[in-house]
């Protein structure tokens, strides 16, 4: 297998195998890299660590050469750090994050990735706060690195901005246990230009520093720069197109940096081997 690009995708975990079919179903992709959730991404019921099959998972990882790094994992997007109007919801959102930051750790894993919240009907000022006094509260295991991630914007969304970002990475208490997830399709309906990724990427080391960008979200949009929407298309089917997508993945700068797709299925079929095969062999071939 062609190693030198690091590329996987979401995948599920669920039962019986749990890590281990995680593994396996990266595998079946040909990928290198994978992400997880370590229960439903909608809610925070967790099964216990023993039932996970870490150490198979972990050895079938090594007899791949995949090193656990590879191996990312998200934390529910229903947690939101930042609402400062129900502080009851950012508390249960922190207590479950700590809980998730030592799950990382136990699979082996050093990278969760977390979406920094919405600050509903306060004000993005009053969110950014609520987010650094819940992290602040938090205690992480020294090896894990909470990746915020970049967002679209859609409705109260923090994150919209690298410097909405730089800001909550300023004023934790411990910066080395804080990256950051850059999301194609985030960016581009945010704002960005894409199509300019150099300057892009000059901008996000200007702001927030390359050495905090630990992994890249790989996705196609299905709309319009700056629409503020977060709708993923399949790769080379959106406005995003394959050859934009191609070029980030091979960037020169990101070369150590995990890419992830999460992009949809279709017809109710995984996309991922396809599109993982395109984009090895920088050539884009529709999926039927
Ligand atoms: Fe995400
Ligand atoms: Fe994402
Ligand atoms: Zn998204």
């Amino acid at each position: 297998m062609d190693n030198s690009l690091l590329i996987g995708s979401h995948v599920s975990m669920s039962s019986p195998n749990y890590v281990l079919g995680s593994v396996e179903e990266a595998l079946s992709y040909e990928a290198n890299a994978l992400m997880l959730y370590t229960g439903a991404p909608q809610n925070t019921k967790r099964i216990s660590l023993e039932k996970m099959k870490i150490d198979e998972a972990q050895a079938l990882l090594k007899e791949n050469g995949i090193p656990f790094e590879n191996v990312i994992v998200h934390a529910p997007y229903i947690i939101n750090l930042a609402n400062s109007i129900k502080p009851e919801v950012s508390e249960i959102a922190r207590e479950f994050l700590e809980i998730e930051a030592h799950r990382t750790k136990a699979i082996g894993a050093t990278y969760l990735v977390l979406h920094p919240g919405s600050y509903t009907t306060a004000t993005l000022e009053e969110g950014l706060n609520q987010i650094i006094s819940n992290l602040n509260q938090i205690q992480i295991p020294k090896e894990v690195c909470i990746c915020l991630e970049t967002m679209a914007g859609k409705g109260s969304e923090i994150g919209r901005t690298f410097e909405e970002i730089a800001y909550i990475l300023e004023h934790v208490k411990h910066p080395d246990n804080y990256g950051v997830c850059l999301d194609t399709c985030h960016i581009h309906d945010a704002g960005y230009d894409v199509f300019h990724f150099d300057e892009v990427l000059e901008m996000f080391d200007h702001v927030i520093g390359l050495e905090k960008l630990h992994v890249v979200h790989l996705n196609d949009s299905k709309n319009e720069k700056g629409s503020n929407k977060d709708r993923h298309a399949n790769v080379g089917e959106g406005i995003i197109g394959f050859e934009t997508l191609c070029s980030i993945a091979y960037h020169p700068k990101l070369t150590h940096i995990v890419k992830i797709l999460e992009t949809p299925y279709i017809n109710g079929k995984s996309p991922y081997k396809e599109e993982i095969q395109m984009l090895r062999k920088k050539k884009y071939k529709k999926i039927i």
